[in-house]
């Protein structure tokens, strides 16, 4: 039997070995790191607010009046009041019959997909999607295809051959894309897989992890942004990103939201996340909707283009390949005062390891020009 010694040293020898970085300060654009100061560049707080006051006020409050545990899963005697306003308010706000909260945007993904779709039926997905969706599609034992990453014309003869498979059965076809990829920073042709989805009489579900709180009419959303909505069967996405907290949620039709409730594993088996956690969303979603959430934004947005006149998002990857070489270049950022992380496989695909820079609306210019300064020197 091999031991996790040998498999620790093969990872290793592949420049794969992980380790764990301990902040001893809270997430903002500077974090202190073994006693040192570093410009953080790697954060998902796209808003900068997980630690702001108005959300750490909410959260204490929350507290104060539901305590610190939910006791219990949702469908035995967890589910408090605040959990109930929460997705009273999202739905509100994404224009939708109904939401759901879950403990995070990985157990909304493994906990929804296999409620929705079984052995029975056909999942389509982008070669990009996220691991969460990667994971709900294997778990839920449908028959997978997967298309290179927005590529229409496959995605179409996917839906063909997926017809032929289901014949007029009761079979469900099912899309699985994000609408910002979380290590690419670019968008998916939303307009387009919608027009693809209505005339193949499939469902759709679209993760906006990456863009809920940042695109879109108050923050709503690229489907928003896009006028599509109503138009998409499944909106899901977190609560960990640009919201500042952590847990994810899913908005659908109220038929599909009981169902899901009846039916997803993660929802179901999974103690609930604290009220006070969900009273601090509440307050997340109000700063996101409100005129503080769109200056914001428009910071952000600014950043974005200081930083790049190209980028779609505030994901901007350098790709470099090797894994080794790419943390070489990660290392010297760290040296430098830099958190920049190497990503590689399997979060990405083999050979194209990557610096993934992301960007916050509470960043300075100047933290922004001197890392910029800073690769110009170390990549080309
Ligand atoms: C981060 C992320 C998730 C998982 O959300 P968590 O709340 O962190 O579990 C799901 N999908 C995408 C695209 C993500 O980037």
């Amino acid at each position: 039997m091999r031991s996790a010694e040998d498999e620790l040293a093969e990872i290793d020898k592949s420049g794969l070995r992980r380790q764990l970085r301990i902040l001893e300060s809270p997430q903002s654009p500077v974090v202190m790191i073994d006693g040192r100061e570093m410009i953080n560049f790697s954060s998902n707080d796209y808003l900068g607010i997980a630690n702001s006051s108005v959300l750490k006020k909410a959260f204490v409050e929350g507290i104060e009046k539901f305590g610190v545990g939910s006791g219990a899963s949702r469908l035995i005697s967890g589910t408090h009041a605040p959990h109930r306003d929460f997705e009273r308010g999202l739905a509100e706000f994404k224009r939708t019959e109904a939401a759901l909260f879950f403990g995070s945007g990985y157990a909304t993904a493994t906990g929804a997909i296999p409620a929705v779709v079984g052995k029975n039926d056909i999942v389509i997905l982008d070669k990009l999607c996220h691991a969460s969706l990667i994971d709900g599609a294997k778990l839920s034992g449908a028959t997978m295809r997967i298309f290179p990453h927005n590529d229409l014309a496959k995605l179409e003869s996917h839906l063909r051959w997926a017809h032929e498979q289901i014949g007029n059965g009761d079979g469900r076809i099912l899309i699985l894309t994000e609408s910002v990829f979380s290590m690419d920073g670019d968008v998916a042709p939303l307009i387009e897989i919608v027009e693809l989805k209505k005339e193949h009489d499939a469902l759709l579900l679209v993760d906006e992890a990456h863009a809920f709180g940042v695109f879109g009419p108050d923050g709503r959303g690229y489907a928003a942004e896009l006028g599509l909505d109503s138009d998409i069967d499944f909106q899901m996405g977190t609560l960990s990103k640009a919201a500042g907290l952590s847990g994810g949620y899913l908005c659908a039709s109220k038929s599909w939201i009981d169902l899901i409730i009846n039916r997803a594993r993660s929802f179901i088996y999974s103690t609930a996340p604290p009220p006070a956690l969900a009273a601090a969303a509440s307050a997340s979603l109000k700063l996101i909707y409100s005129s503080d959430g769109d200056v914001l934004r428009d910071q952000l947005r600014a950043n974005i283009r200081r930083f790049s006149e190209i980028a779609e998002s505030a994901i901007i990857p350098k790709i470099i390949g090797e894994n080794d070489a790419t943390l070489a270049v990660a290392k010297q950022l760290h040296d430098k005062g830099y958190l920049v992380p190497a990503i590689r496989f399997p979060t990405v695909p083999r050979g194209t390891a990557r610096l993934r820079i992301t960007l916050s609306a509470t960043h300075s210019a100047e933290q922004i020009e001197s890392l910029k300064n800073e690769l110009t020197g170390l990549i080309c």
